[in-house]
């Protein structure tokens, strides 16, 4: 399947929060929304980095309190790896699992068309055999 076609299914919208948003602000969306990651957007909403809960326990370790009234801009992580619309399923799972993280926005030209998850990706993979599975049986039935 590719990247496109799971955007018709799941859609472009993506939670995410403002590079000068403070993390109190991103640590919020993530437990009202019950997600992993928000992305960090510029004023004219292209992507400047990611934000994920991995992040934000790494932040409280290292300083202990006041974090939350700092910008996400110095918890995030600047460098994001992305797929286009054009990319694969199977391109987006090798990714996360060489660079070993569980999201991978869409992103072309800095414009953000949407996000996938390793929870995702295991939906598609499943909902795939399973289709597999039937195509073979219903061969074996009438073959
Ligand atoms: P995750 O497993 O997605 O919760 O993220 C684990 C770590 O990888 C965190 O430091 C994230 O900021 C970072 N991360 C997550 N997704 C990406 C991505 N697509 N590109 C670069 N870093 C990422």
């Amino acid at each position: 399947m590719s990247v496109a076609n799971f955007l018709k299914t799941k859609g472009n919208s993506v939670y995410s929060v403002r590079e000068d948003a403070s993390l109190r602000e991103a640590i919020l969306l993530l437990n009202t929304k019950n997600i992993g990651v928000v992305l960090v957007t510029t004023p004219d909403n292209m992507l400047t980095g990611i934000l994920s809960e991995r992040d934000i326990i790494r932040r409280a370790l290292v300083q202990e309190t006041g974090f939350r009234d700092e910008s996400v801009s110095k918890t995030m992580t600047k460098k994001v790896k992305s797929v286009t619309r054009s990319a694969s399923i199977d391109d987006v799972m090798t990714l996360m699992t060489n660079s070993r993280f569980r999201h991978v926005p869409i992103v072309e030209d800095g414009k953000i068309y949407g996000l996938i998850s390793i929870g995702d990706v295991v939906k598609i993979k499943i909902a795939e055999a399973e289709n597999e599975a039937a195509a073979l049986r219903e061969y074996i039935a009438t073959g």
